[in-house]
């Protein structure tokens, strides 16, 4: 079954990307949680983070930079939050890998 994210990476669903490449595409989350708060997603059909293979790594690595180089850009490199929810139980609801990107405001604890 196609997910959302599936769909926006197939171009059947629009979105706001903020970058894209062969690899990865990131977008301003729907609904969000910061004033800054982007999804960096990879195109790869992966279903959460323990489902990374080894071979996956240089992949979850490029994710990392385009948080990095998204951070500078949305001016938040001072001060933000790199997260994913693994599985239903800590929050997953789309299950296609994705990086939340949070920003722009005092972030709480875990919150
Ligand atoms: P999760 O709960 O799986 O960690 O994160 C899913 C995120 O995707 C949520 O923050 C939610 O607001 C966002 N989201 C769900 N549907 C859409 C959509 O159609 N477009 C965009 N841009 N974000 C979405």
């Amino acid at each position: 079954m196609t997910n959302v994210f599936e769909k926006i990476i197939a171009g059947e669903l629009p979105a706001e990307k903020v970058f894209e490449n062969e690899r990865i595409v990131a977008i301003k989350d729907i609904n969000p949680a910061a004033p800054i708060h982007l999804l960096i997603i990879p195109k790869k059909s992966i279903e959460g983070i323990h489902m990374i293979r080894e071979e996956d790594l240089p992949l979850i690595g490029e994710c990392v930079k385009v948080a990095q180089q998204l951070a500078d850009r949305y001016e938040i490199s001072d001060g933000y939050r790199l997260l994913t929810n693994n599985g239903a139980k800590a929050g997953q609801t789309i299950f296609h890998l994705h990086f939340h990107l949070l920003g722009g405001r005092k972030l709480g604890v875990m919150g």
